[in-house]
């Protein structure tokens, strides 16, 4: 095996997280992964902590998400290639690169067109598909092996830190594709966490006139210093009502639901004009079904958009971040290294000190 590898005198043994059954979860040392054909081991220097991960480390979704135990989680990372596997021809050691959680299986007719977030080859790694983090073993480690097509380069101008917000970045950028948010117009983002906060920026980037935030407290703040130019409180009135008001009575051109609670999906679809998208990016949980206004869809032709991950637009991020176009570095407030997991786990879950994106740096 080890004669395949570009780089010898690896370390045998690494620490990473482990979760070893539901809700239960150690820091432990652990063999080093190798790795095999199109794959490359790569050192973690930063891992953002995603929505999904507390999830998933709390056992919720156990036997899909992990598959089975022991587990390591994490998936919105960026690092440095240590070794390559056989066939690897782009990358070399030294290299900067980001991660995103998604590889498609790259035969189904979705992967060929480019579609590899939504693989018909989920969840059979026997085809090549992976989804590291959640049903792949991630990047909650000081290494973790990936496939080259799971990842990018990024230039030496990019921290780590920022690195590790690419996923995050791409999953917004990608729904706004989806949508097409054209200049000029007026976007409607519910929800200002991490990917609400992104969703900001980058509707400012792709031309949006009018950005309006929705929620509440501390993060509805953040929406101002995110370049939100009306914030609109949830808690102090009808936020339909205040959204359209501010839109000129008529609605907003796109709705960006961000937040995956009850009930913001209809919000989303009455705060849009006639001709107006709605672009799905927070994921709700499974018990939230919503009763949507079925003939106002269909009367004023509102298109709406599930988006699923950041197929194809992690260049484009690190471009973008790269240039100083889209600013992501404040938006980490909190950083710990990998034996203080459990911290940092509480940070961001609890939103202490005003928490919104905390990093996990493993080495
Ligand atoms: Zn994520
Ligand atoms: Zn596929």
């Amino acid at each position: 095996m080890s004669t395949t590898l570009t780089a010898p005198m690896l370390p045998e043994q690494m620490r990473a997280l482990v979760l070893t059954s539901p809700g239960k979860f150690e820091i432990q040392t652990v063999p080093m992964p190798r790795p095999e054909a199109r794959e490359v081991l790569c050192k973690v220097r930063a891992v953002a902590i995603c929505g999904s991960d507390p999830e998933i480390i709390r056992g919720g979704l156990a036997g899909t998400w992990p598959p089975s135990y022991p587990f390591t989680p994490g998936h919105e990372w960026a690092g440095e290639v240590i070794a390559t596997g056989p066939g690897v021809v782009d990358l070399k050691p030294g290299d900067r690169v980001a991660g995103q959680a998604h590889c498609g299986c790259g035969t189904c007719a979705n992967c060929m067109e480019g579609r590899y977030t939504i693989c018909e080859n989920y969840g059979r790694p026997e085809s090549g598909q992976r989804h590291y983090g959640f049903i792949t073993p991630g990047a909650y480690a000081q290494y973790a092996v990936y496939s080259v097509r799971s990842i990018n380069r990024m230039p030496a101008a990019m921290s780590f830190r920022e690195g590790s917000l690419v996923d995050t970045a791409g999953v917004v950028l990608h729904g706004m594709e989806l949508s097409g948010v054209r200049p000029g117009g007026t976007v409607a983002v519910i929800g200002p966490g991490p990917i609400g906060l992104i969703a900001m920026r980058m509707a400012r980037l792709l031309g949006a006139a009018r950005v309006i935030a929705v929620g509440r407290g501390a993060r509805l703040e953040a929406a101002r210093l995110a370049g939100a130019d009306t914030l609109v409180n949830f808690e102090s009135g009808d936020p339909v009502e205040a959204v359209r008001a501010a839109a000129d009575g008529l609605g907003v051109n796109e709705a960006i639901e961000c937040s995956g609670a009850a009930g913001t999906f209809r919000q989303a679809v009455e705060m849009v004009r006639k001709g107006g998208r709605v672009v799905l990016l927070g994921v709700p949980p499974n018990h939230v079904v919503e009763p949507l206004p079925f003939k106002y869809i269909v009367h004023n032709e509102i298109a709406i958009f599930g988006s699923r991950a950041n197929p194809n637009v992690s260049r484009k991020v690190i471009s973008l971040i790269a240039g100083k176009h889209l600013r992501v570095d404040d938006l980490v407030t909190h950083t710990f290294p990998l034996e203080n997991f459990a911290t940092a786990l509480d940070t961001f879950v609890n939103r202490r000190d005003g928490a919104i994106k905390v990093v996990v740096e493993p080495n």
